[in-house]
């Protein structure tokens, strides 16, 4: 065979209307059983696979398809099942419960995954745990795809020491124990499918693209080394992504039989090293050129030659032609969207798109460029159509970003004696007591809300129910004993959706979901236009909040990298300029705020930190873009104005100082979930602004008590003074119930009021 081949790293699971979705939820509510759900499951996953054959894939993969979660997939098919979880008869049960938690057992803990908003299950492994075969799902999926469908699949499974690297439990030293453990497992894994009739095996190392060191190096080369020695008869195809991979030579010359390599998040130096270095000859190259991880149709001309210069390196039966990740990132099809401008439409590529962009580009390269010639010029013209459409290049908004050229947003006056001002003016006690933004976002405001949509209440019917819910929380928020107020956000669904329908430049989807966690999954906007913002977006509540108030109400925003991050962005235009576009947007929304009296206003920007490049040395620039957008958004306020921001679902330790720089009066933090180490990052690093880290977690409906809250205060004042303390929750309340939310805030603000007496 002298044809090169075209290939999936991996596939949504979600189906095209969250079918996954639905079918997962109702089984955890009882409303269907195991083998409904079973059944279900095995319909969307077969769908898939006819689908990716359909559209023309060559090598499909499987064993992608997951319940839950990949990682949580590996970690219970080798048996790493945290102690608390074991002894359940059904493995499925044991599975959710590890991803869920029960009434017995807390969850395993979740994080994101890599640079991207998916989160996985941290596996829970203690160094002498013993790892046992539980299921061999790779084979289970590769018998299906085959007897099902004659499809001859390409099982796809996390390779061992990226692996343990995610996972949690043990130290550095131990590893190479516990891969002298897993590596036998793995290899019966690949004995049992070399025997069903695989050729290539996916293993997926997607650490190869941060900083490995050479001692990683050294492992990687023993256990594939002892992979290859123990299953010659199977083809492993070590996949990286994300990023280019951090020592090429080695990696490439790793004993496996193919390399997977990102060509799109690279910039350029996966195929620069390919290009001096070269790529061994017993070596299959797996050549990710289309983007995995946006939504816009590829310059098909460009991508070809991208080909064609690997091809003057590798023979064309030894390259494959596959997305830059797995396509999970990616909603499925543009296919369902019946709503949208064709101009934007036609621009369009989400799983489906980008599997025909593969099986086009295979053709080109088989057949020669002429056979594709149409494709490429109609998807350059749909690309340029949108690119030079007006919403793209608005004089007004070039004008705006001009005049800020060369000048760096900060606000005139010092930290410290913005403090005096800010506290003659607001004359708040020790250890103000605040909450982050949202209030419990109960049936009823969500029966409202699409009411609104739906058409069924005009817009002042709409705006009284909204002034009411306001109202009745300002009153009770006064009761509880808060000091700083705020609206609640019930009439926001979504933190970022609900800015972008009020700026210019934003396109919303009817089905464009990508998983988050679990069954939560997320349609993320679109900013396909330069951003404006026509008149305010949130000045009509707070003020009507502050109305009804002598405590000061806090305005509530997202902030410019936030909205950025958890939006699908052109890619034409540089991800720093859109931003600053957003931060342009911001910026006059919250001087209108100013003008309205508000002069507590809080930016939140929860996705700065998952933001951050993986590679050590952009993550400078990124951090230096970032707070120059946040400073750019919240700098031309006045004095008194106080300027408060939140983040919370990360490690902070690292972007301690960038945090500073954002220069914001307050900042609250989520601290109740990991409270020991969040301190010490702020002990290690004399923080001197205002700070609330969070006093009670928010994900669960436990009302803490007050000396609960009291101790995680004292914990907290024993490495920051008491004026700079603040008390809040961990996050927003939007998930929580009113009862819980009314004991649980006046708990906290009890406990603020003891602590204040004798500090
Ligand atoms: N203000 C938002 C809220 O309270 C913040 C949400 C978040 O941090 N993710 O819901
Ligand atoms: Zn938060």
């Amino acid at each position: 065979m002298t044809n090169v081949i075209s290939s999936t790293i991996g596939y949504p699971r979600i189906g095209e209307k969250r079918e996954w979705k639905r079918a997962l939820e109702s089984f955890w509510k009882g409303k269907i059983d195991k083998e409904e759900l079973l059944a279900e499951m095995k319909k969307y996953r077969l769908h898939a696979l006819r689908k990716q054959k359909e559209l023309g894939v060559d090598l499909i993969p499987v064993g992608d398809f997951s319940f839950y979660d990949h990682m949580l997939d590996t970690a219970v098919m080798f048996g790493f099942i945290p102690e608390r979880f074991r002894g359940g008869s059904d493995l499925l049960g044991t599975y959710f419960d590890i991803a869920r938690g029960n009434d017995e057992a807390v969850a395993s803990e979740m994080t994101k995954w890599f640079n991207t908003n998916y989160h996985y299950i941290v596996p829970e492994i203690e160094a002498d745990a013993v790892p046992e075969l539980t299921e061999n799902r790779a084979l289970y999926y590769f018998n299906e795809a085959k007897s099902e469908l004659g499809i001859t699949g390409k099982p796809v499974l996390l390779g061992p020491v990226t692996f343990l690297h995610l996972a949690k439990g043990f130290e550095e030293k131990d590893i190479d124990q516990l891969l002298e453990k897993l590596v036998p497992l793995y290899i019966q894994v690949l004995r049992e499918l070399e025997d069903a009739g695989a050729e290539w095996v996916q293993l997926e190392e997607p650490m190869l693209t941060g900083a490995i060191s050479e001692t990683d190096l050294a492992r990687f080369k023993r256990v594939y080394g002892k992979l290859q020695q123990e299953v010659p008869g199977v083809k492993v195809l070590l996949q990286t992504y994300f990023e280019a991979v951090d020592h090429y030579e080695e990696v490439v010359s790793l004993p496996v039989s193919g390399v997977g390599l990102d060509f799109v998040h690279d910039d350029g130096a996966n195929l620069a090293a390919v290009k001096e270095y070269g790529f061994p000859e017993d070596k299959t190259l797996a050549a990710g050129v289309i983007n995995g991880r946006n939504i816009w149709r590829e310059d098909l001309g460009e991508k070809l030659t991208q080909l064609e210069r690997l091809l003057e390196v590798v023979d064309k039966d030894r390259l494959i032609i596959q997305q830059s990740c797995s396509l999970l990132h990616v909603p499925v099809t543009v296919d369902t969207e019946d709503e949208l401008d064709p101009l934007l439409k036609n621009a369009l590529a989400f799983a489906d798109q980008k599997l025909e962009e593969a099986a086009i580009l295979t053709k080109g390269i088989n057949q020669g460029e002429s056979s594709i010639k149409d494709k490429i010029i109609a998807q350059k013209q749909s690309r340029e159509a949108l690119w030079n459409s007006a919403a793209r290049n608005r004089q007004d908004v070039r004008n705006e970003m001009e005049s800020w050229e060369g000048v760096t947003p900060r606000r005139p006056t010092s930290y410290a004696s913005r403090q005096q001002l800010q506290q003659q003016f607001f004359k708040l006690p020790l250890l103000p007591a605040t909450t982050i933004g949202s209030l419990p976002q109960t049936a009823d405001i969500k029966q409202g809300r699409q009411n609104r949509r739906r058409g069924k209440w005009s817009d002042s019917e709409y705006q009284a129910f909204i002034e009411e819910n306001i109202a009745e929380w300002i009153s009770r928020q006064e009761e509880i004993g808060l000091d700083v107020l705020i609206h609640g956000e019930f009439e926001r669904n979504d933190m970022v959706e609900f800015f972008g329908e009020k700026l210019e430049g934003f396109a919303f989807t009817r089905f464009a979901w990508v998983q988050s966690y679990g069954s939560r999954c997320v349609k993320p906007p679109i900013i396909f236009g330069d951003v404006a913002l026509t008149e305010p977006m949130t000045v009509k509540e707070i003020a009507y909040a502050q109305s009804l108030t002598e405590k000061p109400v806090k305005g509530m925003l997202t902030g410019p990298i936030t909205i950025l991050n958890w939006s699908f962005v052109h890619e034409g235009i540089s991800s720093f300029e859109v931003t600053k576009q957003i931060a342009l947007a911001l910026q006059k929304e919250i001087k209108y705020l100013e003008d309205e009296g508000i002069q507590m206003i809080q930016v939140d920007e929860p996705a700065l930190r998952e933001g951050l490049p993986l590679k050590p040395e952009k993550q400078e620039q990124y951090l230096r873009e970032a707070v120059y957008s946040f400073k750019l958004a919240t700098s031309s306020v006045k004095d008194e104005t106080q300027i408060h921001t939140h983040m919370c679902y990360s490690e902070f330790g690292e972007i301690m100082d960038t945090i500073d720089q954002l220069d914001a009066d307050v900042i609250s933090i989520e601290a109740a979930r990991s409270h020991g180490e969040i301190i010490s990052d702020f002990e290690r690093n004399s923080y001197e602004k205002g700070i609330g880290l969070g006093v009670y977690d928010i994900h669960s409906p436990r009302v803490p008590a007050v000396e609960e809250m009291e101790r995680n205060i004292v914990r907290a004042l024993k490495v920051l003074e008491p004026r700079q303390f603040w008390v809040n929750p961990d996050c927003g309340l939007k998930t929580r119930g009113i009862e819980e939310t009314t004991a649980a805030l006046t708990n906290m603000v009890e406990a603020a009021r003891r602590i204040r007496e004798k500090v």
